[in-house]
């Protein structure tokens, strides 16, 4: 049975890793990675997490089924973090959430239920977009189309084109939207441009789904929910899939949630009851551990409030990686302005690298990067950053 099957593609970034780690060099950097470093290059257990974890070891609880849906105290969690304690629609128990198996797992449930519900829609995600989108979005049967993003000459957002297009989309679209640190570009919508995308939803009828995989990354937990306050303002429904891989720094764990916004609770346990129908016939209920923590760590006021601090140093981390590259590039003689990458949000900076000197980065000086330019901040650190710095200005240099 297997005589016939094709090699499927690698995964250019899981690749991108593969090769890194067979290179001998000492000097290696890699900066495809989609993960924050702290800056002697490790991935962070947080303290908060250590001390959540620590308790539940210590309570040796039983490991029976989760309900399908995940854990109550988790799910509120999730909530508080993305509406807002005081929000309306908690109040009128207008949001459905489910915990999920990371980001992914959340965009996979979410695609699959949209596709039992509106079977014949098309998705739109961003021109370009986390690689990941699309491949899922496929993989639930839909076609997946582009919208404009990112403007190379400006390297920010052609908001103008953007929203032209969906100002064109048919009735019930399906538009995927980076919520905040847009990955791969780092080039984030400003608070009048989400009003203006909320009014394109509201006019031609669209299904807008927020991804939010890096909520306070950019400026903080409250100050990057805007993109999910302005839609829950508006009175439409819509989807979010949020993770907790990066701000809790769970990446293995699996820690994400899918939210839906309804128009009443009554509504919301019809929909609730469709998603669990989707949720049992895939991987029946989520994993204890994750989100046991992540509940933990939530519901406890001196945790929460070490983990906010612990987000807030990643955040600055990165900000101040940024800062130190463009001085560094700088220093080292480059005339280009790469001052945008000091305004690019979250992880990721879409750098302008052409692929041929991203391949020179590699070559020449063992440092990794995706052929499209794309550099992960977080994986720079005080050690790593006047290396990189010099590689980056002899392949701009020529
Ligand atoms: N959406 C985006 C935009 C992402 O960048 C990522 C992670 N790289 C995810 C979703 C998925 O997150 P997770 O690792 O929690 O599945």
């Amino acid at each position: 049975i297997f005589a016939a099957v094709e090699m499927a593609p690698r995964d250019p970034i899981l690749g991108l890793n593969e090769a890194f780690a067979a290179d001998t060099r000492a000097e290696k950097v890699n900066l495809g990675v989609g993960v924050y470093y702290d800056d002697n290059g490790k991935i962070p257990l947080l303290a908060a997490v250590r001390a959540a974890e620590k308790a539940r070891l210590e309570a040796m609880p039983a490991r029976g089924y989760q309900p399908i849906e995940g854990a109550v105290a988790y799910n509120t969690g999730v909530q508080n973090l993305l509406f807002g304690k005081d929000s309306a629609l908690l109040a009128n128990g207008q949001v459905v959430t489910i915990e999920a198996l990371g980001g992914t797992g959340a965009l996979k449930v979410g695609a699959d239920y949209l596709k039992r519900l509106l079977p014949g829609s098309t998705v739109y995600i961003s021109d370009p977009s986390w690689e990941n989108h699309r491949a899922l979005f496929e993989s639930a049967g839909f076609p997946v189309e582009t919208y404009p993003y990112y403007e190379a000459s400006t390297r920010g957002v052609d908001f103008a084109a953007m929203k032209a297009k969906l100002e064109s989309l048919p009735a019930g679209a399906i538009v995927v939207l980076h919520a905040c640190c847009h990955n791969p570009t780092g080039a984030d919508l400003s608070d009048t441009q989400w009003d203006d995308v909320v009014a394109a939803c509201r006019s031609r009828g669209l299904i807008p789904f927020l991804d939010m995989a890096y909520q306070g990354f950019a400026d903080g937990i409250e100050a990057d929910a805007v993109a999910v306050r302005a839609f829950s303002a508006s009175g439409l429904q819509f989807f979010i899939s949020s993770s907790f891989s990066k701000s809790f720094s769970l990446y293995g764990e699996r820690v994400g949630a899918l939210s839906v916004v309804t128009s009443s609770k009554e509504e919301s346990g019809r929909v609730l009851s469709q998603i669990k129908r989707v949720i049992r016939t895939n991987y029946s209920n989520p994993p204890t551990h994750g989100g046991a923590v992540v509940a933990a760590v939530l519901n406890s006021p001196e945790l929460r409030q070490q983990w906010e601090d612990e987000l807030a140093g990643m955040r600055d981390r990165i900000r101040a990686m940024r800062t130190g590259l463009v001085e560094a590039l700088k220093a080292e003689g480059v005339a280009q302005d790469f001052s945008f990458v000091i305004k690019q949000r979250g992880m990721f900076s879409y750098t302008g690298l052409s692929a041929a000197q991203v391949e020179r980065l590699k070559n020449e000086f063992g440092i990794y990067a995706v052929s499209t330019g794309r550099i992960c901040l977080a994986a720079l650190n005080n050690k790593n950053l006047g290396y990189v710095a010099k590689a980056i200005a002899a392949v701009v240099k020529g």
